[in-house]
């Protein structure tokens, strides 16, 4: 099968790994970015909180980069890698197969994957996710304020989460969704005029074009709202790094460790970094955007170093 050679794969083309690949192409690095197509805020028609690109598509946002990246001679294909494996020898290197059977090779590797969010299973949920039912305050409250906004407790998290959004509306409802809530924490919703509604939700209901129109509970009836609010379980698409052997780092609560990083998105793994989601339940798109530049400018750092030892062994 035939092998490409290339001096850094980049495995996601999402904020992260296109932001990587610019900071690499323009540093005369021959880049590889594979990208399945699927960034986790594909759903949302906008995205917030981006200075300079406010208000913008979020894919529109990808395809601009896809395109600067491409000006320089970067070579960003939509790709789904199936497996990667290290190439031993005296300086890092990897394969990469990708589902075609296609393999490449490269120097060093940059996985930003990103992450997938895992929604409860409430009926009616999954078509509003990105519009209806959102899970960032900072990304999507704006639009929302002053009006009717819900949130869906999932964890430890929610009473955080329900708090911060009455700093954009005064009508707010915590749906406790069968978790506990502790005295205190009931205490400072009822401070803050926050509603507690503790009956088990049913189902999201949606009008005739397919908005939302708020939740129906388990006795039947229903509450009107214009937004919902919740925080899914964060899974990483990191089946990669730790088939790599990439070690563990900081935890992130349910769902276990998370591959580790320094702060250039370096892993335990000699010649292997990450960035973006994949490692960062948190990092917005600009902050993911920045993760990838740091890692971009420390893989060309890593391969300068490779240089210097391999023109001293002449
Ligand atoms: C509904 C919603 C709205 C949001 N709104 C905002 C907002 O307004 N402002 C904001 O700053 N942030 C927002 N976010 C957060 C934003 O989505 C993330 O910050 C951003 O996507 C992280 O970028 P990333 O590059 O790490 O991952 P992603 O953007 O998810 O990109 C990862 C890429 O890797 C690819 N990939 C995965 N596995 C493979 C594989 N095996 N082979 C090849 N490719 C692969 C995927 O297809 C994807 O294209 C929102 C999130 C959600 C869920």
């Amino acid at each position: 099968m035939q092998r490409e050679s290339w001096d850094v794969i980049i495995v996601g083309g999402g904020s992260a790994g296109l932001s990587a690949a610019l900071m690499l192409v323009r540093a005369r690095r021959r880049v590889l970015v594979l990208d399945g197509g699927a960034p986790r805020n594909r759903f949302a028609a906008h995205m917030h909180g981006v200075l300079g690109r406010d208000g913008w598509s979020p894919l529109e946002l990808l395809a601009q980069g896809r395109a600067e990246v491409e000006r320089y001679g970067g070579v960003v294909r939509t790709a789904e890698v199936a497996s990667a494996s290290a190439e031993h020898g005296s300086e890092p290197g990897f394969a990469v197969s990708l589902a075609t059977g296609e393999r490449h090779v490269a120097r060093r590797m940059l996985v930003a994957t990103g992450l997938r969010d895992e929604l409860p299973g409430i009926p009616g949920l999954a078509e509003q996710w990105g519009n209806g039912a959102v899970v960032c305050p900072y990304c999507d409250g704006w639009e929302v304020r002053d009006r009717r906004i819900g949130v869906i407790a999932t964890g430890e998290r929610s009473i955080h989460q329900v708090q911060l959004l009455r700093q954009w509306s005064p009508t707010v409802v915590f749906f406790t969704n069968g978790t506990d809530v502790t005295a205190d924490d009931l205490s400072g919703l009822t401070a803050r005029g926050i509603g507690v509604e503790r009956r088990a939700v049913d189902h999201v209901v949606a009008d005739d074009d397919g908005l939302l129109r708020g939740i129906r509970l388990a006795d039947g009836s229903e509450v009107p709202l214009d937004s919902i609010f919740l925080g899914p379980r964060f899974a990483p698409n990191d089946a990669l790094l730790v088939g790599l052997g990439a070690e563990a780092g900081e935890g992130f609560g349910p769902g276990g460790d998370w591959v580790g990083v320094d702060p250039t998105g370096r892993t335990s793994v000699p010649g292997l970094w990450a960035a973006g989601n994949v490692v960062s339940p948190g990092a917005s798109v600009p902050v993911a955007a920045g993760a990838g530049n740091l890692a971009g400018a420390a893989i060309n750092a890593d391969l300068i170093d490779e240089e210097i030892r391999l023109a001293l062994a002449g």
